[in-house]
């Protein structure tokens, strides 16, 4: 197997050789800001399981808990959260002119906190709410937490702008996003599962399209091997940063 210096080499190599890249992330690339994923081995989650109340069943029977246990929960993350050498080195491989648009299936906003400017927000986000009776959108700043749920001027109840496994995601938002995919000539995959349709498939996609497509995950995924023209099994900030560096060198040298 490759050692990592000369798979970060080959990454930056096609990184620099790309004019439509596109990057797909998933929670593991906020780990390092200190939002740990749903799945696998998270302080916060290590005693109640976040699968069971991120499924919109549980907030349609039970809203108040779900309040409780999951979203208050995220806001204090969220809140604390700035982004980390992952977010950053995206926003800086868009002022390399190399990766156009971001697909991101968090929710926390720490993208365009780094300043990225095209992110699809695949799974919506956590930084409004919503009403469920007349999706009137409110800022948590608007609302009274004293109580959970909060309620909408109509009485509805408040949910954030999130999609919750067993809901659809937005058409538009999908088709965009397959688009890119099909045309892109690089995918990124930073801090994804891969296991969560229809956003694992976007990967596929981009192979099928002729993208060569990289992975950054610590642990391997479906995609390693077969979709993946490279996996680098490591953390996203720290591989981040070194693939960034080598871009920029290989920028300044041409
Ligand atoms: P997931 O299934 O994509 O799993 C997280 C992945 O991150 C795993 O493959 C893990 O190996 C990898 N990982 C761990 N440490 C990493 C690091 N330092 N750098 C890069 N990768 C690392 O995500 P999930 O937690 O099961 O979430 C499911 C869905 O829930 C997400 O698609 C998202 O919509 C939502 N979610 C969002 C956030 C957020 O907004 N930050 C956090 C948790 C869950
Ligand atoms: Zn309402």
């Amino acid at each position: 197997m490759a050692d990592l210096n000369s798979l970060v080499e080959q990454a930056a190599q096609a990184c620099f050789r790309s004019r439509r890249g596109v990057a797909l992330t998933g929670a593991g690339i906020s780990i390092e800001s200190g939002i740990p994923p749903f799945r696998g081995k998270g302080g916060l989650w290590e005693k109640i399981d976040p699968m069971k109340y991120a499924h919109i069943d549980a907030l349609e029977s039970n809203p108040a808990e779900v309040w409780q246990v999951l979203f208050l929960g995220i806001a204090d993350l969220l809140t604390k959260a700035e982004p980390n050498e992952g977010h950053k080195g995206l926003r800086q491989l868009e002022q390399m002119g190399i990766v156009q648009t971001i697909i991101t299936q968090n929710v926390d906003g720490l993208h365009q906190a780094a300043g990225s400017s095209d992110v699809i927000e695949f799974h919506g986000t956590h930084a409004k709410l919503r009403c469920m009776s007349c999706d009137q959108r409110y800022s948590w700043e608007a609302v009274s937490l004293e109580t959970v749920p909060p309620k909408c001027g109509c009485s509805g109840t408040l949910r954030p702008d999130v999609i919750m496994f067993g809901e659809m995601i937005d058409m538009g938002l999908l088709h965009r996003s397959q688009k890119l995919s099909a045309t892109c000539d690089l995918m990124l995959v930073i801090g994804t599962s891969a296991t969560v349709e229809p956003a694992s498939y976007l990967p596929v996609i981009a192979r099928h399209g002729g993208a060569f497509v990289i992975e950054i995950n610590p642990e391997p995924t479906p995609l390693t091997n077969r979709i993946s023209n490279l996996s680098l099994l490591g953390p996203a900030g720290d591989i981040m940063q070194q693939i960034v560096g080598k871009v920029s060198e290989l920028q300044k040298s041409s």
